[in-house]
C-alpha cells in the first residue's frame, strides 16, 4: 500500500522503479486541479501551460463536464457496440450539427482515430476509386505527428519513433511539409489520400505556407484523393478556430478529433467525414470496445458543450494574439523565434541558449509548468479558460526565465 502522505520523492521514486520508463516527466507530482492551475502533493500552485497537449482545452474539472461524468457514471458507463445507448446517436447528431458533416465513428484515442481514417481513405479508395487491393498511397510529411502505434511511427520521420520498432506497414509517402510541387509530383493514379497537420504541434508549432491546406485541397479534388486533416490536437478551440483548417476555408473529406473532445476526463476520439466515405465501413469492418461508449459520449457533449457556450474559442483567438504580442516584446537574445496561432505558441532558442528542458525547469520553480518540444522549442498552450490577468501573471514569470 502507498500512504497517503507520501511525499514527491517517495512517488518519483515508486513510478521510476515500478513504471516503464517511457516519458521523461517534469518532477512534478500533481494531485489536484481546477481551470488552468494544478496543485502537487505538497500544495505548490502552478499555472498548466502545456493543457495535458491540448487535451484540457476546457481547463481541469471543468464543473458542467463533471457533473455530466458523474451524472452519466450512476446510469450506465458501457454497452460495447452490441447493443445501443443513449449518448452515442446524440453525440453524433451534435458533433455533425456543429461542424456541417454528415456522420462521426467514434474510437478513444488519437492514434486510433488516424489508423481509422487511413483505414477508410484505403478502402474507399479500393471500393470508390477502383485503386487496386494492396496497392494505395497515402502521402504524409516530414515533422509529423499522428500518434504511436506501428503503422503511424512507420511513416514518421523522427528517428527515435521507429529506431527498433520495425518492420513497418508500407503504402506511405513522406514529403516535405508544406512543399506543394512536391504534393504534385508524388501523385498518382494510386494515391488514396493526403493525411496533414495544419499546424505540426509536437513538431514544434510549425505553420505551413499560407496557402498550403487550400492547395492541398485543391490538388485532392482535381486528382480525386481524400484530404484527411488531423485535428486532434489544432482543433477544438485552440487555434480560434473551431478547426485550424478554418482559417483557410476549406473543407476536408476526413477530419480526425480527439483530445479535448474528451474535456480533459474521457478518451474519445473518431473522424468525420459525409457518406461517400463513412459508407465503405459495413457492420464487423471495423470496431472498437469502448468506442463510443455512454461515459465518453455524455462528456464529449459536455465538452463540446462548453466550449461553444462559453466563448472559449474566441477567447482563444483574442488572448493568443495578446499572449504572442507580448512574447514578441521580450528583448532576449536566447529567443531565435516566437511563433503560434491562437493560445497555441512555440517559443524556439537559440543554439547558444543551451536547450530548452533547463528553461522549462525554471519557470516550474518560478510556478509555471510549460514542456519542451524537441531540444530547443518551449510549447506554451494553457487551456483556454485562461484570462488576460493570468497571461499577465504568466509573462511576468516567462520574463525572468527567458529575458
Ligand atoms: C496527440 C496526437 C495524436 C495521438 O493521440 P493519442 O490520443 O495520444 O493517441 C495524433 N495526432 C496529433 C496531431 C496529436 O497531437
Amino acid at each position: 500500500m502507498v500512504t497517503e502522505v507520501a511525499a514527491t520523492a517517495d512517488l518519483i521514486e515508486l513510478e521510476d522503479r515500478y513504471g516503464a520508463h517511457n516519458y521523461h516527466p517534469l518532477d512534478v507530482v500533481i494531485n489536484r486541479a481546477s481551470g488552468v492551475w494544478v496543485w502537487d502533493v505538497e500544495g505548490n500552485k502552478y499555472l498548466d501551460f502545456l493543457a495535458a497537449y491540448s487535451a484540457v482545452n476546457q481547463g481541469h474539472c471543468h464543473p458542467r463536464i463533471v457533473a455530466a461524468l458523474k451524472a452519466q457514471a450512476d446510469r450506465v458507463t458501457l454497452t460495447s457496440r452490441a447493443f445501443r445507448n443513449d449518448q452515442l446517436g446524440p453525440l453524433c447528431a451534435e458533433l455533425c450539427g456543429l461542424t456541417g458533416y454528415a456522420r462521426f465513428l467514434p474510437m478513444n484515442t488519437g492514434a486510433e482515430a488516424v489508423e481509422t481514417a487511413i483505414k477508410a481513405a484505403r478502402k474507399w479508395a479500393h471500393t470508390v476509386k477502383g485503386v487496386a487491393e494492396d496497392r494505395g498511397e497515402i502521402l504524409v510529411f516530414a515533422g509529423n505527428f499522428h500518434g504511436r502505434t506501428t503503422t503511424i511511427v512507420g511513416f514518421s520521420s523522427e528517428e527515435q519513433y521507429r529506431k527498433g520498432f520495425g518492420p513497418f506497414t508500407p503504402g506511405f509517402r513522406l514529403l516535405p511539409y508544406g512543399d506543394l510541387g512536391a504534393v504534385e509530383r508524388a501523385i498518382s493514379p494510386e494515391t488514396v489520400a493526403v493525411l496533414v497537420e495544419p499546424i505540426q504541434g509536437e513538431g514544434g508549432i510549425v505553420s505551413p505556407p499560407a496557402g498550403f491546406l487550400r492547395g492541398l485541397r485543391e490538388l485532392a479534388t482535381a486528382n480525386r484523393f481524400l484530404l484527411a486533416v488531423d485535428e486532434i490536437q489544432s482543433g477544438l478551440g485552440r487555434t480560434g478556430k473551431m478547426f485550424c483548417f478554418e482559417h483557410e476555408r476549406i473543407r476536408p473529406d476526413i477530419v480526425v478529433i480527439g483530445k479535448a473532445l474528451g474535456g480533459g476526463c474521457m478518451p474519445i476520439s473518431g473522424i468525420l467525414a459525409d457518406d461517400e466515405v463513412m459508407d465503405v465501413f459495413a457492420p464487423g469492418d471495423h470496431g472498437s470496445t469502448f468506442g463510443g461508449n455512454p461515459l465518453a459520449c455524455a462528456v464529449a457533449r459536455t465538452a463540446l458543450q462548453v466550449l461553444v457556450e462559453e466563448g472559449m474559442i474566441a477567447n482563444s483567438a483574442r488572448l493568443g494574439d495578446y499572449f504572442l504580442d507580448r512574447l514578441r516584446s521580450l528583448r532576449s537574445a536566447k529567443i531565435k523565434e516566437v511563433r503560434g496561432r491562437g493560445l497555441w505558441i512555440g517559443v524556439e532558442l537559440t543554439p547558444a541558449a543551451g536547450g530548452a528542458r533547463q528553461f522549462c525547469e525554471a519557470l516550474q520553480r518560478q510556478g509555471l509548468l510549460c514542456k519542451e518540444t524537441h531540444v530547443n522549442i518551449i510549447r506554451f498552450a494553457p487551456p483556454l479558460v485562461i484570462t488576460r490577468e493570468e497571461i499577465d501573471w504568466a509573462m511576468e514569470r516567462i520574463g525572468k526565465v527567458l529575458g
